[in-house]
C-alpha cells in the first residue's frame, strides 16, 4: 500500500474511534430512571433483584451518582451544584417489594431511590404500609405523591385533580416526617391542567413518563425519565437503553 492509502485509512480509524467515543459520551443532562417491581413477576413491571443489582453496580462503576428529586430540582434550578454524574433512580406505585427487594439493595450497594407512592393503597396488600415508608426515609430514601387514586389523570374534572394532588401530598406530611414535595403522574405526559396545579397544591417538582434527560432550566413539574423494565438480555439491554438515552439527549432530540 502506499502512503496515501494508509493515510486515508489511518483517518478513517480515527473517525469511527472519535465518533464511537462521541457516541458512548455521557449526554448532555440528568437521566432519571424508572422501575416498579423488583422482583421475580410475570410481566415488564418487575425488574428481578439480581439484575436490579447489577445495574446499581453498573451506573456506579461508570462514575455515576445517585441524587434525589429534590437534589436534582435545586441542581436544574441553579440552587445547588449537582454531582458530575448524577442520576435519579425512581419507583412507581409504591409496591411492597420496593421496602423487600428494593431498599436493601439500595443500602447495601450506598445508593439513593425515591418512591413515589399511591397514598390510598398504603396498607393494603402487595403495597408498602407507612412503618415501612417511615424506615425507608430513615435509611436516606426519598418518599413522594403518586395521587390517592391513581386515576388517569385527564379523565378526572379539575375539582377531582385538586384533591388527588393535595390529599396525597397531606397525607404523605401527615403519616411520614421528612417526605418530599414531590409528585410523579400516574401514565403518560404531565398535562398542562396537571402542571398548573402542582405549584398551587404545594409540590416543588414532578417526574413524567416523557422519555429523555434534564437540563438545567427545564420545567421541574415535567422532569423526563427512562423506564427500565425487566431484562430479558442482561445488562446490555439496560447499557444499550442509557446509551441510547444519553444520544437522545446528545442529538438534542
Ligand atoms: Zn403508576
Amino acid at each position: 500500500m502506499n502512503r496515501r492509502v494508509w493515510a486515508i485509512a489511518a483517518t478513517a480509524i480515527l473517525g469511527v474511534a472519535l465518533a464511537l467515543v462521541w457516541l458512548g459520551a455521557p449526554g448532555v443532562g440528568v437521566p432519571v430512571l424508572t422501575y416498579h417491581h423488583v422482583g421475580e413477576g410475570p410481566d415488564w413491571l418487575y425488574v428481578r433483584p439480581a439484575d436490579f443489582e447489577r445495574q446499581l453496580v453498573y451506573l456506579r462503576d461508570n462514575g455515576y451518582t445517585t441524587i434525589s428529586v429534590m437534589d436534582l430540582a435545586r441542581g436544574l434550578s441553579g440552587q445547588a451544584q449537582l454531582p458530575r454524574r448524577p442520576v435519579v433512580i425512581t419507583f412507581d406505585d409504591g409496591y411492597e417489594d420496593n421496602y423487600t427487594a428494593a431498599f436493601p439493595i439500595l443500602l447495601r450497594q450506598k445508593m439513593q431511590g425515591t418512591f413515589f407512592v399511591v397514598t390510598g393503597k398504603m396498607g393494603q396488600p402487595g403495597y408498602l404500609n407507612w412503618r415501612q415508608a417511615g424506615e425507608m426515609i430513615g435509611g436516606g430514601m426519598e418518599l413522594g405523591s403518586h395521587t390517592v387514586h391513581h386515576y388517569t389523570l385527564n379523565e378526572i374534572n379539575l375539582k377531582e385533580l385538586e384533591r388527588e394532588l393535595l390529599a396525597s401530598r397531606i397525607m404523605l406530611e401527615n403519616n411520614l416526617q421528612g417526605s418530599a414535595p414531590i409528585f410523579a403522574n400516574p401514565f403518560g405526559e404531565t398535562a398542562p391542567a396537571v402542571v398548573d396545579l402542582l405549584g398551587r397544591t404545594g409540590y416543588q417538582a414532578a417526574c413524567s413518563s416523557v422519555v429523555g434527560l434534564n437540563r438545567p432550566g427545564g420545567n421541574l413539574y415535567m422532569i423526563r425519565r427512562l423506564s427500565v423494565p425487566a431484562s430479558r438480555f442482561g445488562l446490555w439491554e439496560f447499557r444499550a437503553r442509557l446509551w441510547w438515552l444519553n444520544l437522545k439527549g446528545r442529538l438534542g432530540v
